[in-house]
Parts: C-alpha cells; sequence; structure tokens
C-alpha cells in the first residue's frame, strides 16, 4: 500500500464563497505516482465544508440561496447565545454538508464528471485562512 500527502492552503472572504480546488487536488495527486486508489480531501474547520458540484456563476448562486433558506444567517441560535458568537448558521451548514468528500483514483488521474469539481465553501462569517489536507492511498 502507497500513501501520499499534501496540503492546500488558501484565504477566503468567507460568508459562504465557494472555491474550486480540483486543480490543486489533481496536482498533490499526480505528484504521489499511484495509479489506482482513493482521494481522501478533508477541510481543516467546523465551519467550512467539503463537497463537489458544477461550479459555475448559476450553480454556485443557487446553492448559497438554497443554503440561506435552509439554515438562514439569522436565528435564535444556542451557540450564538451561549458562547456570544455570531457563526451558529455556519457550523450548522458545515456540518450537513461535511467536511471532507472521497474520490477514486484511477489512471493516476481523478474521476469527476466534465462539469463536476471538488469545492470548498467556507461557511464561516469572517475572511479565515483555510488548510485542505489531501491524502492518497493505493
Ligand atoms: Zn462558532
Amino acid at each position: 500500500m502507497a500513501v501520499h500527502g499534501g496540503e492546500l492552503r488558501l484565504q477566503t472572504r468567507g460568508d459562504g464563497e465557494i472555491v474550486d480546488l480540483t486543480e490543486g487536488v489533481a496536482r498533490v495527486a499526480a505528484a504521489g505516482d499511484i495509479d489506482r486508489g482513493i482521494v481522501c480531501v478533508s477541510a481543516v474547520g467546523s465551519t467550512v465544508a467539503v463537497t463537489t458540484m458544477e461550479y459555475e456563476a448559476g450553480g454556485i448562486q443557487d446553492l448559497t440561496e438554497v443554503l440561506e433558506r435552509l439554515v438562514p444567517r439569522e436565528g435564535a441560535y444556542a451557540h450564538n447565545r451561549l458562547n456570544h458568537d455570531t457563526n451558529a448558521h455556519a457550523h450548522i451548514r458545515a456540518a450537513l454538508i461535511g467536511p471532507s468528500i472521497t474520490v477514486p483514483l484511477v489512471s493516476g488521474r481523478l474521476v469527476l464528471g466534465t462539469w463536476q469539481q471538488i469545492v470548498l465553501v467556507d461557511f464561516d462569517d469572517r475572511p479565515r485562512q483555510r488548510t485542505v489536507t489531501v491524502q492518497i492511498v493505493g
């Protein structure tokens, strides 16, 4: 079994900014010289999520609006009340989408659809420095 890992570091604006990670993940995967395996992409933090989507303006707007309807920024959240915090919505959105995804690696390439990108969504209500861990096991 071979294991190869790398990290992506990025600065986000927060507030639901969606960042395309696909190229960065593919770069880490290519450096590993692993032909077949799985790639785990995991973001560090409880207000950030990783998923896949079609990364284009309409898809970005739709996901942003649906999440605002599902988990509004304003609300009587216990997390905010008990901790004098302001980002309960960010924790809940991140928990719903999840902190990581796993993508198959075949012939050294990520198995993704043509219109499927790996994205990070930063839900926190302020700009953040983020670290994404990429682990390949083959
Ligand atoms: Zn918080």
